[in-house]
């Protein structure tokens, strides 16, 4: 990439000028990221196209160092190409838990022979990746987890069971915690462990979603050999390299961007105060007529505004470029009780509109609202709970005393 100095115009110039030539025109607007990783739609010709362009050039993970692949910009670069992509409607189709969670992580933990290995394919797209972290009694108390990875010698051999992991049944690879040592104290008998979900002896069973959708997994592991190279970071110190995924997943979770796309259908259209005026009506001075639902809306507009300016504050004071810190758990509590509240708003503002589950008589925006209304209380429980993020709050930003051990 050419050294612009500091002169985010003419680096400007030069994404627009890249932008013009390689992203596929019918992609303009709209169309599907192929993003999510719990989304099992096959991409179109052009998306595979886009994707593999933005893979090679590295521009879909623009931080990330060149020499495994990634975009090498500095986070004003970043945010310029960003804005240059949004402003053509040009989606990132480089995305995941990959991305978001194990890639960042990785680069911090990984030795080179792993980084070499994995974090390519993910700068390119190529491989999903799922989080095998929780289990049926080990939620937020997650060191409590019991999956049992034993040194065989040249091999680890893991057995036990995850739940609600995400996207499993479409991942290639697994992030695993598993216990490595039995009779230590229960954070430090923990490693971190990446399993090819091809393996022989690993089995996602999708779970079914009040919204209808099977975006996550119980995963069973039966004999799995791990390879040994496969270890991150020391044996039995995975409990720390945990911790700092969870940071860059409640980052993500958290943040302004998931507020304002929140969903499919009515709720990624017209902005949620059009969508109230067209569907409730406007009094004689153009104002919503409901008073009441008048003011709750312009409160929601209002701690959307705030949360999207402390999110920029927090990306700008990040000059250490550190990456998120306990701070993250306040951005997730707030961003997704905002997601909740604007999903409610939009079903509520709908009417009985906003009741259909299918049929003719309804859009398909309105059928979406509901299922992702249905959704988005989700958010409050993953990557740990509402109540869970308040005990960090309390622990590690205000300093009071603690007598829980939640991650
Ligand atoms: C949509 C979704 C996707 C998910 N994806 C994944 C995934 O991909 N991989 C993965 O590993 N996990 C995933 N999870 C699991 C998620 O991390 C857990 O659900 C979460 O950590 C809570 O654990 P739990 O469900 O066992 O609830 P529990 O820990 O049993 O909690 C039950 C209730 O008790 C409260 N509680 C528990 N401990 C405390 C405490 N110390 N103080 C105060 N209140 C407390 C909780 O806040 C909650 O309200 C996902 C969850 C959801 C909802």
């Amino acid at each position: 990439m050419a050294d612009f100095g500091g002169d985010l115009e003419a680096f400007r110039a030069e994404a627009r000028g890249w932008l013009q030539a390689n992203f596929p025109a019918s992609l303009r607007r709209g169309a599907p990221t192929g993003a999510d990783p719990e989304a099992s739609e096959t991409p179109t010709e052009d998306q595979e196209l886009w994707r593999r362009r933005i893979g090679e050039k590295g521009w879909g993970t623009p931080t990330w160092p060149t020499e495994h692949g990634g975009g090498g910009l500095t986070a004003a670069q970043a945010r310029v190409l960003q804005t240059e992509m949004a402003r053509i409607g040009a989606p990132n189709p480089i995305g995941g838990m990959g991305v978001g969670m194990f890639g960042p992580t990785l680069l911090e933990y990984g030795n080179d022979e792993q980084l070499r290995r994995h974090i390519p394919p993910i700068v390119k797209g190529e491989l999903r990746w799922c989080q095998g972290f929780s289990e049926p009694n080990a939620g937020s108390d997650l060191a409590s987890l019991q999956t049992r990875a034993e040194d065989m010698g040249d091999h680890f051999l893991v057995n036990g069971q995850k739940i609600w992991t995400s996207g499993a049944h479409l991942a290639d690879w697994c992030f695993c915690l598993v216990r490595t040592d039995p009779k230590a104290k229960k954070h430090e008998g923990i490693s971190f462990l990446l399993i090819d979900m091809h393996s022989p002896g690993v089995e996602p069973r999708p779970i079914r979603l009040i919204n209808d959708t099977t975006p996550f997994c119980e995963t069973f592991f039966t004999n799995v050999k791990v390879p040994k190279e496969n270890l991150v970071g020391p044996l039995n110190g995975g409990w720390t390299i945990a911790k700092r995924l969870l940071q860059f997943e409640r980052q993500g979770i958290g943040s302004p961007a998931r507020v304002g796309q929140a969903g499919p259908g009515v709720l990624a259209g017209p902005p949620i105060e059009t969508l109230a005026k067209s569907y409730v009506g406007v009094d004689d001075e153009g104002r919503l007529m409901d008073a009441d639902l008048r003011a709750r809306l312009t409160s929601h507009l209002m701690e959307s505004k705030a949360h999207a300016l402390t999110g920029e504050r927090i990306a700008l004071e990040a000059k250490s470029n550190r990456g998120p810190t306990a701070a993250s758990s306040i951005m997730k509590n707030a961003g997704t009780l905002l997601r909740k509240e604007k999903a409610e708003l939009a079903v509520e503002i709908l009417g009985h509109q906003g009741l259909g589950w299918s049929g003719e008589d309804f859009t398909e925006g309105e059928i979406n609202a509901m299922r992702v209304m249905l959704r988005s209380k989700s958010g409050t429980i993953a990557g740990g709970s509402q109540e869970v993020q308040n005990n960090i709050i309390a622990k590690r930003i205000l300093g009071l005393p603690d007598t829980t051990h939640s991650t």
